[in-house]
């Protein structure tokens, strides 16, 4: 096998996840045949609704620490990399920096995965606890990478088609359908993992935002109760919400009212800024993140997936990462010949 002649490679998938693991397997397979199969693009999908920032939860989980840490690092020079190229911001890819606060608890102001993977990740002053109103007794103040999947996913798309990648608009009900097409099948779907492998600790964490015009903020900030203000490329983010186990994908009138009250609390300065849109997305939450292999065996077939969804609110921060894990796990399937 030389650099995947004659292979046929499929993604399952089309948002940021299934998008970045198209392009690395491309990169790490570069004859490969390689297929995106996916019923969503774009704006239809959750990575649409992300404001994008690089910043990972503390909660955030693979299958080991050190794996989590490779996967955050990885990312991070990805994006990066991105960023200081002159495509950077035809991929929607800036550099951002930004507060949070908390008047509760210090450790909603630390992050262990990014504290030395970002190039400033320092406490807050005590002049800058005070830029915004309210009793901040805690913040932090770092600089990291945004990704705006509005910009990003076109971008990538066009990418992969240039490079000889081939787009499927399909729904996959199950792996079967697949079997005698391809050797080996990487599953990017997100919530559809939940039906497609039928897996119970997939669940989805609603969030809501509002995008607005407010061309004058230039930093990002956050606080406590999930309250986020973001600036991209093409409008302001404001959020947000979590609701755990809600399928609701519509916009509802009173999180966008609690949204508004809080992100407006916090920088007066939005009272009145015009509507952009509005935007529901279910987060595909899973501990640990999902990215492993399996031999899925059926009456009249088997077929090899390397699973890669699952990752919850901060799935733009670590696609890259597991994208190059993904890819390290289809090129040992594919050396494994037939044994997983
Ligand atoms: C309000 C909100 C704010 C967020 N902010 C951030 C942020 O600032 N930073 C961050 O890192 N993350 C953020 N996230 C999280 C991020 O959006 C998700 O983690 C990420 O989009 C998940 O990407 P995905 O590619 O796995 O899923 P999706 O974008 O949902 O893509 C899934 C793809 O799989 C396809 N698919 C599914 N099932 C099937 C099937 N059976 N057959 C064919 N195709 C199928 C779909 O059509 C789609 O193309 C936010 C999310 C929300 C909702």
């Amino acid at each position: 096998m030389i650099l995947g002649l004659n292979m046929n490679l499929c993604v399952i998938g089309a948002g940021v996840v299934g998008l970045t693991t198209a392009l690395e397997l491309q990169r790490e397979f570069r004859n490969a045949n390689i297929t995106i199969v996916a019923d969503r693009f774009e704006q239809d999908t959750c990575s649409d609704v992300a404001a994008g920032l690089f910043r990972p939860g503390t909660s955030f989980c693979g299958p080991t620490e050190d794996i989590t840490r490779k996967w955050i690092s990885d990312a991070y020079r990805y994006w990066d990399d991105i960023r200081k190229t002159e495509e950077a911001s035809d991929a929607g890819v800036a550099q951002l920096s930004g507060y949070i606060f908390s008047s509760t608890d210090p450790a909603i102001v630390r992050n262990h995965y990014i504290e030395k993977v970002l190039p400033l990740y320092r406490s807050a002053t005590e002049s800058e606890l005070k830029l915004c109103p309210g009793e901040w007794k805690y913040g932090s103040f770092f600089t990291t990478v945004l990704t705006e999947c509005r910009l990003f996913q076109p971008w990538a798309t066009k990418k992969f088609l240039r490079n000889g990648g081939q787009i499927v608009t399909e729904k996959i009900d199950g792996f079967p359908n697949l079997s005698g097409k391809y050797d080996v099948v990487v599953n990017c779907t997100g919530m559809g993992a939940k039906n497609l492998c039928g897996d119970h600790k997939l669940v989805p964490i609603r969030g809501q935002v509002i995008k607005v015009k407010a061309s004058w903020v230039k930093t990002a900030f956050y606080a406590d109760y999930d309250t986020y203000i973001i600036p991209g490329f093409q409008g302001v983010t404001l959020g947000g919400c979590r609701n755990f186990d809600s399928y609701n994908s519509e916009p509802c009138k009173h999180d966008s009212a609690a949204i508004r009250e809080r992100c407006e609390a916090l920088l007066p300065s939005l009272k009145g800024a015009p509507v952009i849109r509005e935007a529901v997305g279910l987060r595909p939450h899973r501990d640990p993140v999902r990215v492993e292999t399996e031999l899925v065996e059926f009456a009249n077939g088997r077929l090899k997936v390397v699973h890669n969804y699952g990752h919850g609110g901060y799935g733009v921060t670590t696609a890259p990462g597991t994208a190059i894990y993904a890819t390290r796990l289809v090129s040992d399937v594919l050396k494994s010949n037939s044994k997983l």
